[in-house]
């Protein structure tokens, strides 16, 4: 399986160029750099990894930034290729699948 870096689309505008404006001690308050919308991401658990993965590198800090739902860790990556009908992520840390949710839209 392929695990790369999570890529985010704008609610509001569908721009993928977000930026995670906040820390994971703080909050998931993401910006849309093209129309300044805010909003945070939020995840649900819907399965288990049982495939092997090479650990992806970590992504910087204003990367788009998913806080697992089992454990909390922000070490989720999007799984490319997945076989659910929705963007899967993964939680490296716990193996669970999330599906990731948009929270908190503020219309910039
Ligand atoms: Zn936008
Ligand atoms: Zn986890």
């Amino acid at each position: 399986m392929n695990l790369v870096p999570v890529s985010i689309a704008c609610p509001e505008c569908s721009s993928t160029d977000v930026i995670y404006s906040c820390k994971p001690e703080c909050c998931f308050n993401h910006v849309c750099n093209q129309c300044y919308t805010t909003f945070e991401l939020e995840s649900e658990r819907v399965g288990e990894i049982s495939e092997v993965f090479t650990r992806p590198p970590q992504p910087d800090s204003t990367h788009p930034t998913i806080p697992c739902a089992r454990c909390g860790e922000c070490q989720v990556f999007l799984w490319e290729g997945a076989p659910q009908p929705f963007p899967a992520y993964v939680c490296i840390s716990c193996k669970a699948i999330l599906k990731v949710s948009f929270t908190n839209i503020a219309k910039g």
